[in-house]
């Protein structure tokens, strides 16, 4: 098969992609995690379940109905479909979905702890990263407590003793996210070991925000 053959080969090449930089990026470990991107009004793509990123190709990557009926691929779909289409269908100007399992951030998920703007580039997510209520993985639950997260505005939201979920334009952009927010939780983390941080107001991070907006060629 050639990619022409494949439908929607450049956004399901771009799963298989950032799947594998999620394990370079040490983003996650194993099989843990998942992405997806919205193709149309009614149809994602998503990583699939359980299989290891290095062995993903184009044509494994599940499309989906937000009804969630797999319409494409051979294997199932990510077990956290319910959260990913969750997300999708609270916040339709989001084009893409990341969760990770990434170890700063997920510690301050572990602790049920907000990460707070001790660094300035946690403006990519809001004024803080929030902490989902607890849900077992997989769920609709998870997906409710998810978005009730997110919120209107919040690009990032911890999922207590679990992992990130991020959500922003496109999948490049809700990579973006996940990378900052293990940054900032990296950071926090450090500062927090041998000091006590100063967390930036909120009227910084709002301007902070609009900043970035523009930043880049
Ligand atoms: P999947 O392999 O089914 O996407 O699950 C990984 C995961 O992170 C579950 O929360
Ligand atoms: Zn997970």
């Amino acid at each position: 098969m050639t990619a022409q053959d494949i439908p929607h080969y450049e956004t399901r090449n771009a799963i298989c992609e950032y799947g594998r930089s999620l394990l370079d990026d040490d983003l996650t470990t194993g099989t843990g995690g998942n992405l997806s991107a919205r193709l149309d009004e009614n149809h994602i793509a998503i990583s699939p379940s359980g299989i290891p990123y290095g062995e993903i190709e184009p044509e494994d990557v599940p499309i989906v109905h937000t009804d969630g009926t797999v319409v494409e691929g051979d294997v199932d779909p990510s077990t956290e479909l319910p959260m990913h289409l969750a997300v999708y269908r609270e916040r339709p100007a989001v084009g893409g979905v990341v969760h990770t399992h990434s170890p700063y951030a997920t510690t301050f998920a572990s602790l049920g702890e907000p990460i707070p703007a001790s660094h300035y580039l946690l403006s990519f997510t809001g004024t803080e990263v929030p902490v989902a209520e607890y849900r077992t993985h997989a769920t609709e639950e998870l997906g409710e407590a998810a978005v009730d997260a997110l919120g209107e505005s919040f690009n990032a939201t911890l999922l207590r003793n679990h992992g990130v979920l991020t959500a922003d334009e496109s999948l490049d952009d809700a990579y973006t996210v996940a990378l900052m927010v293990e940054y900032c939780a990296r950071i926090h983390h450090q500062a927090r070991a041998i000091g006590e941080p100063e967390i930036l107001p909120d009227e910084e991070i709002d301007r902070l925000a609009n900043k970035l907006d523009s930043y880049g060629q």
